[in-house]
């Protein structure tokens, strides 16, 4: 038999080199600004076309390349940053690998133009698919274009694989961001399909922070400093008071390179203990500077985790950093060593009024009346018997049902509310019962009686349930009840989260939002659905935002979706909540009105049920 090993070509083992470096187009961002820092650039545009799935050009007025090195530059493993291996630990550039260039230049149509200071006349390259097509002199200002077209034309799966525009300019942004943020000795702009997204002067951290981020955030930075032997801190954290759901105002730069750490990222939340309400997260725009011996940035291919020698000294200096600087700034009583942190007033709270104690006598409670069986269990709480939980056939459990339910997936077109001649009748018994017998158990359950034994309702899912339906339902007709706010509601946004505003405008707008101006760093909302309240606009929409990154937003069909299952989840009553009696039949009823009582919109089940067989059977 012959041998059967073959080298592969080199077009195609770029190409699968390719598959490591470029996964999007934000990746050939990043690599291209890289490049041009590393070149010594001062002034760097982007120029974006379809986010990058049609054009993605960088142009820089950094140091060039000989026509020697531009066709170099191609080749895989080509690069004038490192000679040997020992270079790695003494890094002060952005790239080291060489394999930027022949990785790009493998699934796409490239054109390269660059010029050295000294040269008069520069070089152009083309190269389509690893193949070199033309190769010129030109006449070109010193520095380096690049422009990279038709993102892997070559490779239709992966350009299928692609997400919408919306979700590729995210990625794009955050990428060019991420390089802008740490190098604000040099001007980037950014153009999308011919608009200016960014412009960004030469200036400070601050002010670079400043203009990506909007005016406002300028008031919302605490300065951070620190040098120690192991490191030298700087750059700004957020004041708790603005901290947000979502994570999109935390970096990390260490040695000028953006980095992912969950561990450090710990040690500043840690420094905000006690100060954020529940599941915010502190803004943080940290510059670290170590020797570049204690760092192994090897240890990803696309570089944004990196090995620390001394992990847990950074955990201790960045923590007790961060802490000083918001005690320095009055943010924290850090003074005081001996307070004792319980006696602190929880977050939630702060500020409001303090009401008299009350007690509630229930006077129509009778531990002996038959009726009241449920109730009388209230103290000792539901005892533990491993009933069979049945969700899944739970109609069977009321008389007279049979008809008026269904399972099938929810049909936003046909949502209709059924209401109380249905939900009537599933609590109906032989027994006469005027009205459903509910009881609340620890602020948190409902329980029901039905007519096999009772149910226990959570009564936050149940809410979020019958809030979710009501929305989607509100957005889908588009007949949603908008209350006009005597004062607009003005809140600060980032860009980005304006244009996600922008994509889901008209779902929010079926929901009875009335967004009156949508601008550069700020949103006015002069409308509100009826169902909520003034107050909840804020934090409504602080956790729509925190939605930004989820995947499900690049489906334009899912918007729907996802705002009503955002609002749902934002004012549905929590658990702790007391509720009257009419409350809970409220609740209950409307619950089993809805499409899907049985489940939450994210897949949570609402109630469980108890036989009575089954307590015959424990009880014998
Ligand atoms: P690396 O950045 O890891 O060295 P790349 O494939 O990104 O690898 O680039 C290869 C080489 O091409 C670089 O080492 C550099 O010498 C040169 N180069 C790339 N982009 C530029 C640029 N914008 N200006 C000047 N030189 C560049
Ligand atoms: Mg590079």
């Amino acid at each position: 038999m012959s041998d059967i090993i073959q080298l592969l070509p080199d077009h195609v083992a770029n190409q699968i080199a390719a598959g490591e470096v470029v996964q999007r187009p934000a990746s050939v961002v990043k690599e291209l600004l890289e490049n041009a820092i590393d070149a010594n650039a001062t002034n760097i545009q982007l120029i974006v076309k379809d986010a990058g799935k049609t054009l993605i050009q960088v142009i820089d007025n950094g140091k060039g390349m000989s026509v020697t090195d531009a066709r170099l530059s191609f080749e895989r493993h080509a690069t004038s940053k490192i000679s040997s291996a020992e270079d790695l630990f003494q890094l002060n550039t952005k790239g080291f690998r060489g394999e930027a260039l022949a990785s790009i230049a493998a699934i796409a149509h490239v054109e390269m133009k660059t010029k050295r200071d000294d040269d008069d006349l520069g070089t152009l390259i083309k190269i389509e698919g690893s193949k070199v097509t033309e190769q010129e002199v030109v006449v070109t200002p010193t520095g380096t274009s690049i422009a990279v077209k038709n993102l892997f034309f070559n490779i239709p799966a992966r350009r299928n694989f692609l997400k919408s525009d919306q979700v590729e300019m995210r990625h794009v942004i955050d990428e060019f961001q991420r390089v802008a943020l740490v190098h604000a000795d040099v001007s980037f702009s950014l153009y999308h399909n011919g608009t200016d997204v960014f412009n960004l002067p030469i200036s400070n951290y601050r002010q670079r922070i400043v203009n990506i981020f909007g005016g406002k955030t300028n008031e919302k930075l605490v300065p951070v400093t620190e040098d120690t032997e192991i490191v030298a801190i700087s750059g700004f954290v957020m004041k708790p008071e603005f901290a947000k759901k979502s994570s999109k105002e935390q970096f990390f730069f260490v040695n000028d390179r953006y980095i992912k750490s969950s561990y450090l990222n710990h040690a500043v939340s840690s420094a905000f203990d006690g100060l954020l309400k529940e599941k915010a997260n502190p803004g943080y725009f940290l510059y670290l500077q170590v020797d570049p011996k204690t760092i192994d940035i090897n240890i990803h291919p696309t570089k944004t985790e990196i090995k620390f020698d001394n992990e847990h000294d950074l955990y201790a200096i960045i923590k007790s950093t961060v802490k000083h600087s918001l005690g320095q700034f009055q943010i924290a009583p850090i003074l005081d060593f001996q307070r004792d942190s319980s006696m602190d007033t929880p977050y939630s709270y702060q500020g409001k009024n303090i009401a008299n104690p009350t007690i509630e006598v229930d006077r129509s409670f009778n531990p002996f009346e038959a009726d009241q069986k449920g109730k009388s269990m209230s103290g000792g709480g539901i005892p533990k018997m491993s009933f069979k939980k049945n969700n899944d056939s739970w109609e069977g459990l009321y008389v007279g049902l049979e008809s008026k339910m269904t399972h099938d997936s929810i049909d936003v077109s046909t949502i209709e509310v059924e209401s109380e001649e249905v939900t009537g009748a599933f609590f109906e018994s032989d027994e006469v019962v005027q009205e459903h017998v509910t009881l609340q158990v620890q602020n948190k359950y409902i329980i029901s009686k039905i007519k096999s034994g009772m149910m226990v309702i959570h009564q936050h899912r149940a809410h979020e349930r019958i809030l979710f339906e009501e929305f989607l339902q509100h957005i889908t007709v588009h007949q949603a009840v908008s209350q006009q706010l005597l004062f607009p509601v003005i809140i600060d946004v980032t860009k980005e989260e304006l244009t996600f505003l922008n994509d889901i405008k008209s779902v929010l707008e079926h929901t009875g939002f009335v967004l009156s101006k949508l601008e550069n760093e700020a949103i006015e909302i002069s409308g509100i659905p009826a169902a909520i309240r003034n107050e909840q606009v804020a934090f409504i929409i602080s956790d729509l935002l925190a939605c930004v990154d989820e995947s499900a937003i690049e489906d334009d069909s899912l918007h729907a979706t996802l705002v009503a299952k955002s609002m749902a989840k934002s004012i549905a009553i929590k658990s702790g909540k007391p509720l009257t009696k009419q409350e809970q039949e409220d609740i209950v009823n409307r619950l089993f009105a809805c499409k899907e009582p049985t489940i939450t919109p994210t897949n949570k089940s609402i109630f469980i049920t108890y036989n009575t067989n089954d307590f015959d059977k424990k009880l014998l």
